[in-house]
């Protein structure tokens, strides 16, 4: 009855869907949740404000081919995503860039330094934080020291649980010091969200008369894997599995869990029109929650009253209704998830797609391009 089978309706899923539908295949969404686009759902709260259910999602991509492809399925809210961080009572720009420097500096000593940050490394670069700090300048390293302590240390700790230096380096290096007056969080030519939510956005691309979409419904209700042969309902299915949900839970966690940090958050309504005055504020030294974010301000939606969230992260243990964010990169977790990925490695037409199902930290531009890639060679 189905060509393919596409495991879960977030980005990467519900992208594959599409591109596989307009490939004349009939295809069938299974979703556990009850709703679509994963992580990056919005809806209107009980005050009609649209917030991000599961934390602030910012589109942003340099790839036009990503980016023409979702514009099939929304118009855009554009706008240059820029982040404060709140450092001991002031607000002060993340990525620490030149303006940042002056402001902790002072205007003489700043110039100063921004020459030397100019002469090593050039206008318009980037500089991951660990990089700085173990420069053979004293006061590069100063500089480095500065912004470890000040914007790195406490947030990262709360977030992982661990120091800057103790995590994988592509994590911190998201988000670098900027030789450059930029205020901007990313580089990239376009920004945004959509213009109506992310949530119509996906609705609207996997209508189409090829997708069913079938929710509330577990991977292993429908789908089984003996001896390296696939299952659909109970019979063997030939057709191609793309498979964008959590693999140690479709193997009953029987090598162990994945590990993962999950996030609580707790939204608040206020009935003033402006809470902070900016859509994130990061926390880098004070509070126990990592960051708060003002839906309006991040949406551009126009509303009397605003809400916000506070982000408090912890490890995950698979308990009811906690979600599995951030994968955590690391020798022994990637040899855990090897070992599940081994029981899938030889079945030809078996896709492991996503942040979850290969055990990545993806952005959502990065899962599109993946998943047309995958579906256009099917
Ligand atoms: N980070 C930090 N301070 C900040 C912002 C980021 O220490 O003010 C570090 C932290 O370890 C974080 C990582 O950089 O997990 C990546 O940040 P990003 O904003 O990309 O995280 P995401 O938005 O994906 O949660």
């Amino acid at each position: 009855m189905y060509d393919a089978i596409v495991i879960g309706a977030g980005a990467a899923g519900c992208t594959a869907a599409r591109k596989l539908a307009e490939q004349g295949k009939k295809v069938l969404i299974v979703e556990k949740k009850k709703h679509i686009a994963g992580n990056c759902y919005d809806a209107e709260d009980e005050y009609g404000i649209l917030i991000h259910v599961y934390g602030p999602h910012i589109f942003h991509t340099g790839n036009e081919r990503v980016y023409d492809f979702l514009s099939r399925f929304t118009d855009w809210h554009e706008f240059r995503h820029e982040v404060v961080a709140q450092v001991h009572g002031q607000y002060m720009p993340v990525p620490f860039n030149l303006h940042t420097l002056k402001r902790v500096y002072g205007e003489e000593k700043g110039t100063e330094l921004e020459q030397k940050l100019v002469n090593v490394y050039g206008m318009g670069t980037k500089v991951p934080i660990l990089e700085l700090m173990n420069h053979e300048d004293a006061e590069l390293r100063m500089i480095g020291q500065y912004v470890y302590d000040n914007i790195y240390v406490y947030y990262t700790m709360k977030q992982w649980g661990k120091k800057p230096e103790e995590i994988d380096p592509a994590v911190t290096a998201r988000v670098p010091v900027n030789i450059s007056y930029d205020n901007g969080y990313f580089a990239d030519k376009y920004q945004g969200v959509p213009r109506c939510g992310f949530t119509k956005m996906f609705e609207n691309m996997i209508d189409h008369p090829g997708i069913c979409i079938k929710l509330q419904t577990e991977a292993k209700q429908v789908l089984a894997i003996k001896e390296k042969k696939i299952y659909f309902a109970g019979e063997p299915f030939a057709g191609d599995v793309i498979f964008t949900g959590p693999l140690d839970e479709f193997f009953d966690c029987k090598y162990g869990r994945l590990p993962y940090r999950t996030l609580n958050f707790v939204f608040e309504h206020f009935e003033e029109d402006d809470f902070q005055g900016h859509s994130v504020v990061n926390y880098t030294v004070s509070e126990e929650f990592t960051r708060i974010t003002e839906y309006k301000h991040l949406t551009g939606q126009k509303c009397e009253g605003t809400t916000i969230s506070k982000e408090y992260p912890l490890a995950y243990t698979g308990e009811n209704g906690q979600i599995p964010y951030y994968s955590i990169a690391n020798a022994e977790n990637q040899k855990l998830y090897e070992a599940y990925r081994m029981e899938v490695s030889d079945i030809p037409n078996f896709y492991l797609l996503g942040r979850l199902a290969e055990y990545q930290y993806y952005n959502i531009d990065v899962m599109v391009e993946k998943a047309i890639e995958l579906v256009t060679g099917l």
